[in-house]
């Protein structure tokens, strides 16, 4: 049944044609229904299911990006950790001055490029 069909009106048993109206409940709009054009009582609901399921396969989808996205993201840290050295001047506690750098931590001067156990990133 589509818009413009014409019927024979189980309500008013006239020769009719349908016609497409919001149904709303209040100020809820609840879907789309067709109506009889002389009577306007409904004679059938628009169905929207088509609609409802795309949403649903696109969330399957963002998820196994994200799962994906997440393990490719655990393997970049655990080669940097692995590769890097752990030099003074990416620590935490290293200020950086012109004359000389000190480490905070221990508070004595020290090399940029030095590595030290007490290391934060
Ligand atoms: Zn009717």
């Amino acid at each position: 049944m589509k818009q413009g069909e014409e019927i024979v009106c189980p309500h008013c048993k006239m020769d009719s044609f349908l016609v497409k109206t919001n149904l709303m409940d209040g100020w809820t709009f609840k879907g789309e229904i067709l109506i009889c054009s002389l009577c306007k009582q409904k004679i059938a609901d628009i169905s929207n299911d088509n609609v409802k399921e795309a949403p649903m396969l696109d969330g399957k989808l963002d998820k196994l990006a994200a799962l994906l996205g997440e393990e490719n993201a655990n393997k970049q840290i655990l080669l940097e950790s692995n590769e890097k050295k752990l030099f003074c001047r990416d620590c935490r506690s290293y200020i950086s001055h012109p004359f000389m750098n000190r480490c905070q931590l221990h508070a004595k001067e020290v090399n940029p490029m030095d590595d030290c156990r007490d290391f934060t990133r």
